[in-house]
């Protein structure tokens, strides 16, 4: 990556997607000079208080208004509140000359090319030269955009088009203009992915860009399917949802979250635009969208779109679907079909493509066409819209949420099987397609020695993926790499004498054959390596303990069983604490329960910025058994200092497990007391994750890494704090905020992080504690609410409250 260094960035328009932007960038630890327009008119609160246009409230009160809705907005777009005050918020006129002082400027004002291409004239005045100057854009040709700018500001200015929201949605697409520089975009390439966490993909500059250009024309393609196939829009959603590996949103819920006049508006401009988009036909809307764009069902925005929330006559509400024939909203119809029934058993979303393009019945049918016209429809668009295949898979996943881009999904079902779909449709792929296949090559991407090799058109052959040395994919190298496997983990070799175990459970729940592969991982790595890295690239670190098992022996009442089980969890985390080479431990996502443990028990944790982390075992009834209570007490003692008032720091360290409190983002993590400033440390790309928790097992090792020795110090408060905690879970039951069970396990908890009830403070070892947690545990299970607990969240997924 070209040398540049960005300290602080103006975005200039503070809008959804402006203000999205500026929070993303505090996010990162950058200043942001946030400017929007100056308003022409006093609103009536204005009057009112006799404020004059000349007033700075006034002044900047678009800006300040449009970030503070964003602030307060879900999912939150700052990684933490604090980071707000990396903004500086401004106008346009009075605030414009400090753009000078940026590195780089962001335009993110209305899409208008004549309003566009004014603020550039103004920005110009005061940009200092070499400064990055990019659009947001979704659509107008960047070509367009610096006519009659200086050459060093089109020597520098380029697009950059984020997703909303644009925390959230990983997509960075780099559109190049006529003359922009390539170390610009060498730079942006690499700060997209390094700093700012995404998926940067650099797009040619045609209509809608990569992402949008395929993403659209799927949902268009759809549009035109669905009354052709005769299918309800709980069906499509049903069969185009995460059982693809797609968002739950899946198609038309995603349209009524997005907004109807959004696509329409987008699509529009690919009609008007790509005069030779051989599927042109498609993109015209179908008389069911113009009726619903007429009617103003938008979506979201409107209160109705495909679908519509209504409430019924006993207050609850209820959700209907737009019937497509008759237009008219009805209740909801369950879907399914035999197709989907036989992938359930399939745990990874790539291996149900072969069976679902098999189905004999009408789902069957649906992926066929489906994939028939998208695999064509890509095909084509290599080399219009980029020369690498693997772009549009990269910017589908990274813009769209799908797990697999379609060239994967083309692989993963066969190259010659998605030829003859496309025929039988009567469509064609494009030249290059076949002309690969003639080469012998019956794949669009292989792996080599652990590095991706997509093919390459202009080459006519495999060529290797750039950019990836900096990742470690842990698909890639997981049966090359293997130096232990069982049921429920493979532990592989990510060189330099470090070595990951990585689970393969359902959700990745922490069992007891998990429990065996981590020790085992740290038997092998003690023995012949230098350190031990705990992490995955599923979708979600853990969701914790498998509570299913739990269940089981407590139901049958085997309660020896269940003690050693617990047991053995808690030795376990132990010695991934105490062992002779350095643990670290690599969260992201969600990072619940006993995952979250896990963590707590690392050398260090190299947590991904966007991971959901928290003790929530109160929802299944218990205390966390597994080390977590014992941390927590040791934590707050560790945190005492002289003249502080311990019981208080002791309670919120309770707090954090007594209110299940998950952390929303690495970031928050550290106020909950399950990160520690100076210790771990947060990657804001998931997918360099692994190869940072790697470098820093190896330097730990390297530094000189001895065996630590069990903690016999950590102080407790016993009567004093268990007094305290009483007494507050009393007052909550009066007051209705727990319930008499709540109170049960509250009390249970404050026992263990008391150190019992010890008549006054005393330092204790953490197998003293362990061993209260593990009796307080086990006690809990005896409890018919906690079982009921525990049967919910199996059968519901959900905490239940009794
Ligand atoms: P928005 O309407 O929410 O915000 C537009 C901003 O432009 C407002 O803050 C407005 O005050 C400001 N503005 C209006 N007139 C102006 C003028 N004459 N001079 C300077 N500023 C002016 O729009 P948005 O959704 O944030 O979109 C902004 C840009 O981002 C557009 O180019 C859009 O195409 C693009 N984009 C939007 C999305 C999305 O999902 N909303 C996604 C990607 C890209």
């Amino acid at each position: 990556m070209a040398k540049r260094t960005i300290n602080k960035v103006a975005v200039i328009g503070s809008g959804i997607m402006g203000s999205g932007i500026a929070c993303h960038f505090a996010n990162i630890g950058v200043e942001v000079l946030l400017l929007d327009i100056v308003p022409r008119e006093l609103n009536e609160k204005e009057q009112a208080k006799g404020l004059t246009l000349e007033d700075k409230v006034v002044r900047n009160r678009m800006v300040n208004d449009a970030l503070t809705k964003a602030i307060k907005s879900k999912p939150a777009p700052l990684y933490h509140k604090s980071f707000a005050s990396r903004i500086t918020t401004g106008n346009l006129e009075d605030d414009i000359a400090k753009v000078s002082e940026v590195d780089w400027i962001i335009e993110v004002v209305v899409e208008r090319l004549d309003i566009k291409k004014q603020v550039f004239e103004n920005l110009e005045k005061y940009r200092k030269p070499g400064t990055l100057i990019t659009s947001n854009t979704s659509g107008i040709p960047i070509k367009f955009m610096s006519e009659g700018r200086s050459e060093d500001f089109q020597a520098h200015f380029c697009g950059t088009h984020f997703f909303n929201p644009a925390r959230y949605l990983k997509l960075f697409e780099i559109i190049p203009g006529p003359k922009t520089n390539p170390e610009v975009l060498d730079f942006l390439n690499g700060y997209g992915e390094q700093y700012l966490g995404k998926t940067s993909v650099v797009a040619k500059d045609t209509p809608a860009f990569i992402g949008n250009r395929i993403g659209i024309f799927s949902i268009m393609s759809l549009f035109h399917m669905v009354k052709e196939m005769d299918l309800t829009i709980e069906e499509v959603d049903k069969l185009s949802g995460p059982v693809i590996g797609r968002p739950k949103s899946a198609t038309f819920r995603t349209v009524d979250v997005v907004g109807l006049d959004t696509l329409v508006h987008v699509a529009n401009g690919i009609a008007d635009n790509c005069p030779d988009d051989e599927r042109k036909p498609l993109f015209v809307l179908p008389d069911f969208i113009n009726t619903m764009m007429e009617n103003q069902w938008l979506g979201s925005k409107s209160g109705q779109g495909f679908y519509k929330k209504v409430k019924k006559e006993d207050g609850s509400s209820e959700i209907l679907s737009l019937d497509l024939n008759t237009l008219e909203y009805r209740a909801k119809k369950r879907a399914s079909f035999g197709t989907l029934e036989l992938t359930k058993s399939i745990d990874k979303v790539i291996d149900r493509w072969p069976v679902l393009v098999g189905g004999k019945d009408k789902a069957g049918e649906f992926y066929r066409k489906t994939l028939a016209a998208l695999f064509a429809y890509v095909s084509h668009r290599v080399p219009e819209i980029t020369d690498q295949l693997y772009k549009i898979d990269d910017a589908m996943k990274a813009g769209f949420g799908w797990e697999h881009g379609p060239f994967q999904i083309w692989d993963a079902i066969g190259v010659d099987k998605g030829l003859e779909f496309i025929a039988a449709e009567g469509l064609e792929a494009a030249a290059w397609v076949q002309e690969m296949r003639d080469s012998g090559s019956y794949s669009f991407y292989s792996v080599v020695d652990g590095a991706t090799y997509s093919y390459d058109r202009d080459q006519k052959s495999q060529q290797k993926i750039p950019g990836q040395d900096a990742f470690i994919i842990l698909d890639n190298i997981r049966k090359s790499k293997e130096v232990f496997k069982n049921s429920g983990v493979v532990v592989e070799d990510l060189g330099d004498g470090i070595l990951n175990v990585e689970f393969q459970s359902k959700m990745n729940t922490i069992g007891g054959d998990v429990l065996a592969g981590l020790n085992k991982a740290v038997d092998i790595a003690e023995k012949d390596f230098d350190g031990l890295v705990v992490g995955n690239q599923a979708a979600n670190f853990s969701v914790g303990a498998n509570i299913g098992m739990i269940f089981m022996m407590a139901v049958e009442q085997e309660y020896d069983e269940l003690n050693a089980a617990i047991k053995y969890f808690q030795d376990t985390v132990m010695r991934m604490r105490y062992s002779s080479i350095p643990t670290v431990v690599a969260p992201h996502g969600m990072t619940l329960g006993g995952g979250c443990e896990l963590s707590l028990h690392a050398d260090m944790v190299v947590a991904a910025a966007e991971t959901y982390i928290g003790l929530v075992e109160f929802g299944v009834g218990v205390i966390p058994g597994g080390g977590g209570s014992k941390e927590m007490a040791l934590r707050a003692a560790d945190t005492f200092h002289k003249n502080d008032v311990e019981l208080n720091v002791l309670q919120e360290y309770f707090l954090t497990i007594g209110m299940a409190k998950v952390a929303t983002s690495a970031y928050e993590a550290y106020d909950t007391g399950i990160l520690q400033k100076g210790k771990d440390i947060v990657v804001v790309n998931k997918d360099r994750q692994l190869a940072t928790a790697k470098a820093y097992a190896r330097i730990m090792a390297d530094r000189g890494y001895t065996k630590p020795i069990q903690r016999t110090d950590v102080k407790v408060l016993g009567k004093q704090a268990l007094g305290m905690f009483l007494v507050g879970t009393d007052s909550m039951e009066a007051g209705r905020y727990i319930s008499e069970h709540d109170k049960k396990i509250a009390n249970k908890l404050a026992y263990v992080m008391a150190g019992g009830d010890l008549s006054e403070p005393q330092r204790v070892s953490e197998q003293y504690l362990l061993n209260l947690e593990r009796e307080a545990f086990l006690s809990l299970c005896t409890e018919r609410k906690t079982l009921e607990r525990i049967e919910h969240m199996l059968k519901k997924g959900k905490p239940l409250r009794n």
